[in-house]
């Protein structure tokens, strides 16, 4: 244990740990109990120059001949050492973040299994051919965008490092990968381990530093051919805007604010368990999060009641504990605002049938899975991104008035249904405007199943077949194989 302590986390580029070229080194806090974790070394734009520099050498050098079978090869043995490594991933990522080691497990085995994917989609990528008519014949070629510039929040280091550093790798693009300043700590020991296991040099390059400086030097970088963002909707605009003078490729996945639709049908037996899974998994702290429940009116007191008392039953605690189901936030900062959001509900009218109260003792960002009933869909706890362990109830009339309150906010990530009857099930999943919808099923994301969003939740998608294409140009080529010449002007 405390494996995070022991060592200074450097900035990684070009192969190898290297210090910040301006010296700064950060202290980072252990959110669970507000004790020092590390001390990690903070990008500037200098160093960012020198990553994207090291990222296309080697997309000149040593990646960009690397052959897609040898791609293939290594990104298994980096699942492998993923897996070889896994106790102290974990435990990395639990004491960087906070959260419940149960919680990380399962991200860990998320990304061992992404990897495996793209090492076996890369099998996937490739052009097609066509004869046009006459003498011509086409052909087209799939090439890497080229630098892919990617940047990551703090909710989930570990894996959405692996959802962005995977198809990159696969589709043959060197990467600058910018973890958030607080959380940096698996995505170093990852670049690390992919040297090992013997990526090249500047393959992988991992710049931890402040988001509106490094982070926007990266996303204005000339030598950057794409940026890859997940983090919040107004983050997701300001990087449209400084990626537009590059006409920089660009996806991202933004906020969400989810609804979670119970009709009177429905297995309660599945349907509150799972429910309360949805929002306070990783404390409530994840995109995709449930965060506003629907019921139908007839079952709404019941379920308000037993859904509280479901959440007041979470175990709420120490993260490394295997039987902790809901961890800390990630700071008391963050903790406060939720709390803040839980006030604003209140004044607004909600009523708090579960939590809603700052933990007595001040050690550690918990905060515990708090219940706002009686919401309608204007006020703001409805409408914003709370990103902590507080969910909304709100009864709805019948089928159409459920599709209105779902589809009532400005986020698109996800929806789940729960119903006993199939058809409607269906029904709702194309009239709700998410980019995935579940369907008496809590889970939302798989390897090789496309995970992004709808309206401002972004664009492009993540963990399936169709990201590859997100880090590919086509290139066509077009022969003749006559024997004449064109001579198109007749000369
Ligand atoms: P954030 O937007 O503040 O920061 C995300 C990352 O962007 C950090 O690394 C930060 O340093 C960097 N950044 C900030 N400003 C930047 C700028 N101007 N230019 C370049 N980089 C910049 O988001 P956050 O608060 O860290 O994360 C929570 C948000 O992420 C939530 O809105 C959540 O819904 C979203 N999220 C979305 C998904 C998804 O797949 N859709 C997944 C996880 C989290």
């Amino acid at each position: 244990m405390a494996v995070a302590t022991e060592r200074e986390y450097l900035l990684f580029i070009n192969g190898e740990s290297s210090e910040a070229s301006g010296g700064e080194l950060k202290e980072l806090t252990e959110p669970a109990t507000g004790e020092p974790l590390a001390k990690v070394a903070m990008a500037t734009e200098a160093d960012i120059d020198r990553a994207v520099e090291a990222a296309r050498a080697a997309l000149g050098g040593d990646w960009g001949r690397t052959a897609p079978t040898e791609r293939s090869r290594l990104l298994h043995a980096l699942a492998d050492a993923l897996v070889a490594n896994r106790k102290e991933l974990a435990e990395l990522e639990v004491r960087n973040v906070g959260k419940a080691i149960s919680s990380v497990k399962a991200e860990l085995n998320q990304a061992v299994e992404n990897f495996r994917f793209y090492a076996s989609a890369i099998g996937s990528i490739g052009g097609r051919s066509n004869p046009l008519g006459g003498s011509l014949l086409f052909y087209s070629l799939k090439e890497p965008v080229g630098v892919a510039g990617q940047i990551v929040p703090w909710n989930y280091p570990l894996m959405m490092t692996t959802w962005k550093l995977a198809p990159a790798l696969a589709a043959g693009c060197t990467v600058v990968l910018k973890p958030d300043s607080q959380t940096p700590l698996s995505a170093l020991r990852m670049a690390e381990l992919a040297t090992e296991v013997g990526f090249p040099p500047g393959a992988i390059n991992v710049v931890p530093g402040p988001g509106t400086t490094v982070g926007r030097h990266l996303v204005q970088h000339p030598g950057v051919d794409k940026i890859a963002f997940t983090g919040s909707t107004e983050t997701g605009a300001q990087i449209m805007r400084d990626a537009s003078d590059g006409i920089k490729r660009l996806t991202l996945e933004l906020g969400g604010k989810s609804p979670n639709i119970i009709f009177a049908d429905a297995d309660l037996a599945d349907a509150i368990p799972s429910s309360a899974w949805s929002i306070y998994y990783s404390a409530g702290q994840s995109c995709e999060a449930r965060s506003r429940i629907l019921v139908e009116q007839s079952l709404y007191d019941d379920f308000v009641a037993k859904f509280s008392e479901a959440a007041a039953s979470l175990k709420v605690g120490d993260p490394l504990e295997n039987e902790t189901q809901v961890g800390s936030l990630i700071s008391p900062e963050h903790r406060d605002r939720v709390h803040g959001y839980v006030e604003t509900g209140r004044g607004e009218g909600a009523e708090v049938t579960a939590g809603g109260e700052l933990p007595r003792d001040g050690k550690g960002a918990f905060y515990p899975p708090t219940v706002l009933a009686g919401v309608n869909q204007e006020m703001t706890v409805a409408q914003e991104e709370i990103f902590g362990p507080v969910v909304t109830i709100s009864a709805f009339a019948d089928e159409k008035d459920a599709i209105r309150q779902a589809n009532a906010v400005r986020y698109g990530l996800m929806a789940t249904v729960w119903t006993g009857d199939p058809a409607r099930g269906h029904r709702l999943a194309r009239r709700i405007k998410a980019g995935t919808v579940g369907i008496n099923m809590p889970f939302t994301a798989f390897p090789g199943i496309p995970f992004g969003g709808y309206k401002q939740s972004g664009f492009g998608r993540e963990l399936g077949l169709e990201t590859l294409e997100l880090y590919l140009e086509t290139k066509s080529v077009i022969v003749s194989t006559s024997p004449k010449p064109f001579n198109p002007f007749g000369l």
